[in-house]
């Protein structure tokens, strides 16, 4: 058994005091940690994987405010409820991208109580990260990993190093990406925003960091730029071993501007379950502005977007599913955002009242 010490905050002042002194890094195995929905951290609590000293409670916090901003872009509280983000009418209208892409994550039951900041922050689902008999440079720094030569149907293709080719789980994360999102936090030193696609890391040398924020920065809101062009092209597919509770084997968020001629005047593409953080490749992107529709230029965004993916045997089928998972995800998007919602099966009630 592992003793935690548990304080629950009143305020951002009173987390950020709790939380005390920066660690050296912020490995797994962290001295404090904040917990809010606890969605993820307590399973990894309960087998042992992480073992924080002390949990600093910030579920009361006064940071569950969805609200638009001067600019026509929206703030969403880091503590506003998964299913609350997804059913707040600014995110369906102004970006269903990310409302399909909630949707299509976890369970209801988990929507209505993980929260946007601690989605940012779930670590991989690489099953040897969760067993303690084998060796995991995420879970070890130097231990080796076990996926490489293991068992990789999850397992990255694209961004992956010879220490970790673990992906990162979320489906919210993919459409922030998409979106241009930029994460706001604050800790004892000050406040600072990151633009999203700096928020995660590639695994490099150090696979036990997933992201750049330091142990003690506290998410205080993600913040997303006006987008209306993008509402009504916009769509999130994602393709998985079961129909619901199912992490992405491929996912693909797209949003596209598109002209009265049908000709695309900017295009975001981001790929979910195929690397470290959500893949973004603006040669791709570039590719398509001022593109009319087709296959041809779809499958060249498709290709741009893949260069130089690897696989690793049992995640081959990986590469082709991707390719045309894009390709189909820029064909939806293109023909409507109306014509592709309600694919998320099992969605929560928009009115369940179930969130606390
Ligand atoms: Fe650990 Fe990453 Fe290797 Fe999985 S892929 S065993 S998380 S080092």
């Amino acid at each position: 058994m592992n003793p935690v010490s548990y304080l629950r905050a009143r305020d951002v002042d009173g987390a950020l005091a709790a939380i005390g002194k920066p660690l050296e890094s912020s490995t797994a195995q962290g001295d404090a940690r904040f917990i809010a929905g606890g969605t993820n951290l307590t399973d990894l609590m309960k087998v042992h994987v992480m073992r924080p000293a002390r949990l600093v409670d910030i579920s009361r916090l006064e940071l569950a405010r969805i609200e638009p901003l001067e600019d026509g872009g929206l703030r969403l509280g880091a503590l506003a409820r998964n299913a609350d983000t997804a059913y707040h009418p600014l995110v369906r209208t102004g970006y269903p991208l990310l409302s399909s892409a909630i949707l299509a994550g976890a369970s209801p039951q988990i929507r209505n109580m993980a929260s946007n900041g601690g989605n940012l922050l779930q670590r991989t689902r690489c099953l040897y990260f969760y067993d303690l008999a084998t060796p995991c440079n995420k879970r070890q720094p130097g231990s080796g990993c076990s996926a490489i030569g293991g068992l990789t149907r999850q397992h990255a293709i694209l961004g992956a190093s010879e220490h970790c080719i673990a992906t990162h789980p979320s489906d919210l994360c993919v459409a922030l990406a998409a979106l241009d999102a930029s994460v706001h936090v604050t800790s004892t030193r000050g406040i600072r925003a990151i633009a999203f696609t700096d928020f995660h890391r590639l695994p490099g040398e150090r696979p036990d960091l997933d992201n750049t924020l330091a142990q003690d920065e506290l998410i205080t809101h993600i913040e997303l730029p006006e987008a209306r062009r993008f509402a009504a092209h916009s769509t999130y597919i994602k393709l998985r071993d079961r129909l619901s509770y199912a992490f992405a084997l491929v996912s693909v968020a797209v949003a596209l501007d598109v002209d009265e001629d049908g000709r695309i005047r900017e295009a975001r593409i981001a790929l979910g379950g195929v690397a470290h953080k959500p893949w973004r490749q603006p040669d791709a992107e570039a590719a398509l502005a001022g593109a009319m529709p087709g296959v041809d230029a779809f499958a060249r965004a498709a290709d741009a977007l893949l260069a130089g993916a690897t696989s690793q045997g049992a995640n081959d089928f990986k590469i082709p599913l991707a390719r045309r998972a894009i390709v189909r995800a820029l064909r939806v998007a293109h023909a409507g955002t109306a014509s592709n919602l309600g694919h998320d099966q099992g969605r929560d009630a928009p009115d369940s009242g179930a969130t606390p």
